[in-house]
């Protein structure tokens, strides 16, 4: 890794960014620029560590707060959400991680792209709800953009060296979330702190309940539709519960291609940051033997539905896609605040997304108008409820 490479992080304090700037720290990577929502105790620890020239803090009251915990350090505050392309165009450094969370992450995607050489997305939405744009812009600006969801990083490492036409289909693996293999019934009284509780991963509380809907395998086929240009029908998705595989890629011959690791996000922040190279990383190789054994099955799609809504928006395409997530947003939020049961979410979902007036080909204000009225609907419908 060349140590003059700078980096900024995107969603620093989240699930993510922290991961990223644990890697940072490892490969003495000079980190420029930070952009969070809120948490200002993480942020200054942050700041001290890795001395950022910019912070952009989201929440503007947080903002003034930070800015006069760390006015003794050579860190430049930025306020509200401006601050990130401001900061973005100010240090232009070489590699963004776009941590962000949810369709927040999209302008600061679109914005990245605009500056920076390279962006590891981790925001999936950014694809979900505006893919054709995003990539339209980063054939625009030459910026690359490489995956950091840790199965499009596999397939993007899979699909190397190999011609377009040979691939048959991509594999998406599932660990199937918190809730596999229970039945409807079982799930009428789950909780909160249940559906938060991943098997094999640590990640944010919102992507968690994502996976246990399998919501989250759906954005992530929407997702590898948009990267790899394939449609839905050539995108499998397999469950396997253990997290060792984390997608493949099946060819032309009917040999597959599959990549093994632990589950550890910082394998594919880190590839994101140094490919084409590939050095050592904090995670050891995985103990064949004493894994022992990997398994697989179909996913259950009938008592998890919302994966097969997402393949039904990529087929709508238009503001659909845009339109499920921001549903699935606002009711996940809703779940999480205990104002719904998790069976809830699917319902609430499916009626926002098959009950909108599609505009295919969207401009970003398409995308916009119809990401708000997506929300509203959804927290009208969630009212009524409540
Ligand atoms: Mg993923």
């Amino acid at each position: 890794m060349n140590e003059q490479k700078t980096l900024s992080v995107l969603g620093s304090t989240g699930s993510i960014g922290r991961q990223t700037l644990d890697i940072a720290e490892r490969k003495n990577i000079k980190v420029e620029f930070l952009a969070l929502g809120k948490d200002v105790k993480t942020a200054e620890e942050q700041i001290r560590k890795h001395s950022p020239l910019f912070c952009a803090v989201c929440n503007e009251y947080a903002a003034k707060s930070l800015a006069v915990s760390v006015a003794d350090t050579n860190t430049k505050i930025l306020f509200g959400k401006d601050g990130i392309e401001e900061g973005l165009g100010l240090t232009k450094t070489d590699i963004c991680i776009n941590g962000i969370g949810g369709f927040d992450g999209l302008f600061p995607t679109l914005d990245a792209l605009k500056y920076c050489k390279r962006v590891g997305l981790a925001n999936k939405e950014s694809l979900v709800a505006a893919g054709e744009i995003v990539l339209r812009h980063a054939k625009q600006t030459g910026a690359e953009l490489i995956p950091v969801d840790s199965e499009h990083s596999t397939i993007f490492r899979c699909l190397a060296g190999e011609k377009p036409e040979s691939v048959k289909k991509l594999i998406l693996t599932c660990s199937g979330g918190a809730f596999f293999g229970k039945t409807k019934d079982e799930l009428k009284n789950v909780t909160a702190a249940d559906a938060t509780l991943h098997p094999n991963w640590k990640m944010g509380k919102v992507i968690t309940v994502n996976c246990a809907t399998l919501i989250n395998k759906g954005l992530e086929v929407i997702e590898a539709s948009r990267l790899f240009g394939l449609p839905g029908e050539k995108i499998d998705v397999v469950i396997h519960r253990e997290s060792i595989i984390h997608s493949l890629v099946e060819l032309n011959d009917g040999s597959m291609k599959a990549l093994l690791s632990t589950p550890d996000m910082r394998i594919p922040i880190q590839y994101a940051i140094e490919y084409p190279e590939c050095t050592k990383s904090p995670c050891d190789a995985l103990d064949l033997v004493k894994i022992g054994n990997l398994s697989f099955a179909e996913p259950d799609c009938k008592t998890f539905p919302l994966l097969s809504l997402a393949r039904k928006t990529l087929d709508m395409g238009g503001v659909i896609p845009c339109v499920m997530n921001a549903a699935n947003e606002i009711a996940v939020d809703a779940f999480l605040c205990g104002k719904i049961c998790f069976c809830d979410i699917e319902g609430i979902v499916k009626e926002v997304t098959l009950n909108f007036k599609n505009i295919q080909s969207p401009t970003l204000d398409d995308i916009c108008r119809a990401n708000d009225d997506a929300r509203r609907k959804t927290l009208d419908i969630i009212n009524i409820m409540a």
